[in-house]
């Protein structure tokens, strides 16, 4: 296996087994799975309420942030997974030396779809569905 999908699986492993995100339908405990998930490929999430009110998450890519704006956990596991979709995608892009999505609009895309593979992998899509995804992924 090459170290990029290496690393990508023994994070979704780190993440699976973390002690934070065990507890069967304990759904602030499952979000933490995600939470795990970014800490394994090296990004720290934090919880940042001094973002503007219309602004749910954040990532700062040099950094290796993700900043949260969510007073909810439904809404935090929208976010978190949305935001680990631009990390991923980030990453992607790094380890195999290609542009980083140039565009606002082809970001969000990759964003999206890597966040619901997050989700689906981390085996959590239950906590949303397709439909609530689609809408919190639509551009306002
Ligand atoms: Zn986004």
């Amino acid at each position: 296996m090459a170290p990029y999908q290496e690393s990508l699986e023994a994070a979704f492993k780190a993440a699976l087994a973390d002690p934070r995100a065990s507890g069967e339908g304990d759904f602030s405990r499952l979000i933490y799975r995600i939470w795990a998930f970014v800490e394994a490929l090296g990004a720290k999430v934090s919880l940042d309420h001094t973002l503007p009110e219309n602004v749910a998450g954040r990532i700062f890519y040099d950094e290796g942030e993700i900043h949260l704006n969510m007073p909810t956990a439904a809404g935090a596991a929208l976010v978190i997974a949305h935001e680990a979709g631009h990390w991923l995608s980030y990453l992607r892009a790094q380890r195999f030396g290609d542009p980083h999505a140039p565009d606002e609009a082809t970001r969000e895309n990759m964003a999206n779809m890597f966040g619901w593979y997050i989700l689906h992998r981390l085996d959590i899509e239950h906590l949303v569905t397709k439909e609530e995804w689609k809408a919190s992924n639509e551009p306002d």
